[in-house]
């Protein structure tokens, strides 16, 4: 699997004339050596792949990047630089420019001087956003995890509970329902709460007739979900049913239109033009989405800045939401995968107005 992606990585690397790469970033490095340790440098070259690591992670390097050479560095890598150049016959290296610290940055030039560094941008990142029917199963996996937690939610929760209570039963449901993890800290935003975007779970007890937003992923392998539902519990009166029917027929239309050749600017502008439409433009203050895999937001992004074309194997949310400050917020998130054709809806979370009180 490895062997694969350094070959794709190869190839880009020729395309922008790089005869050499570092990959330095956590999640890139993993994704092309499978390597998982908090800790290395990997230097990609035509006919090298070595993954320089400190003594902790030898063994483990060993074991989990099969398709690398393994090489023990003790501190930063400035005074192996020239002679790993000269013995690939590389006159210029590329390096992840978004993440590496000036400091190093500074150390490298030192040692081969500020031409042959070459800053590039989301090189791993582009391929990382294509998923393999393996990564596609692994992200399956999440998704049916953070439904499943959805579903629980409607059988556990009554009016009185806190939020912090309610984030706390999902991320137990979801470890013990075979998530290794959570994907991010869950969001339980009830009443006025919920006008925050990405408001933290807190004690504010959760009342009968408030809308209620949940946003929660499960981490499966290092693959993430994200779902968002909002309701209210026990009854919606109409301002409500009003702001969430506009906001489900925004995400319906972009899910409909979604398909590989369209920006993701093209997409959020389908959902923007029925919330603006319908009043509250200025109420849906982000994106319509953004990929998630091995990161919860990564590439390709789903904004109205975003002019790359989406292509079959993306997976990404969509995600319209309307927050309106003293009153609370609604937002309804997917996640769907591009296909030849269109979009096939992962998430499977009912979209209640309500939910019953027990
Ligand atoms: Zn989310
Ligand atoms: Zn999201």
């Amino acid at each position: 699997m490895t062997s694969e992606r350094i070959a794709l990585l190869r190839q880009k690397m020729a395309e922008q004339n790089l005869p050499a790469l570092l990959v330095t970033q956590t999640l890139n490095r993993r994704y092309v050596s499978g390597f998982s340790g908090s800790a290395g440098i990997l230097f990609i070259t035509e006919d090298k792949a070595l993954l320089l690591t400190d003594f902790r992670y030898v063994e483990r390097a060993a074991e989990e990047a099969p398709d690398c050479e393994i090489m023990e560095v003790d501190g930063s890598l400035a005074p192996m630089l020239p002679d790993l150049m000269s013995e690939a016959g590389a006159d210029k290296v590329g390096f992840e420019s978004a993440y590496v610290p000036y400091a190093e940055y500074k150390a490298w030039r030192g040692k081969i001087g500020a031409s042959a560094l070459s800053p590039v941008l989301g090189l791993v990142e582009g391929l990382r956003s294509v998923k393999s029917q393996e990564e596609a199963a692994l992200i399956r996996q999440a998704v049916r995890i953070s439904d499943g937690a959805y579903g629980h939610l409607k059988e556990y929760l009554r009016p009185g509970m806190t939020e912090k209570q309610v984030a706390w039963e999902l991320e137990v449901w979801m470890r013990t329902h075979g998530a290794d993890d959570i994907a991010f800290d869950i969001i339980v935003a009830s009443g006025p709460n919920g006008a925050r975007p990405h408001a933290l779970a807190s004690d504010r007890e959760i009342g009968e007739g408030e809308p209620i937003t949940v946003d929660m992923g499960a981490a499966v392998r290092g693959y993430n979900s994200d779902l968002t539902r909002t309701f209210c519990l026990g009854h919606a009166d109409d301002q409500f049913c009003k702001v969430f029917d506009i906001t489900l027929r925004a995400q319906e239309a972009a899910e409909r239109f979604i398909k590989p050749g369209v920006a993701g600017k093209d997409a959020d502008a389908v959902a923007r033009d029925i919330i603006k439409a319908a009043g509250h433009g200025e109420q849906f203050g982000h994106g319509l989405g953004h990929g998630v895999g091995m990161a919860v937001h990564e590439s390709p992004g789903m904004g109205p800045k975003a002019v790359a074309a989406l292509a079959p194997g993306n997976i990404v949310t969509v995600e319209p939401g309307i927050y309106i400050a003293g009153w609370g917020g609604v937002r309804i998130e997917d996640m769907v995968l591009v296909t030849e054709s269109g979009v096939e809806v992962l998430t499977q979370a009912a979209k209640d107005r309500v939910i019953p009180v027990k």
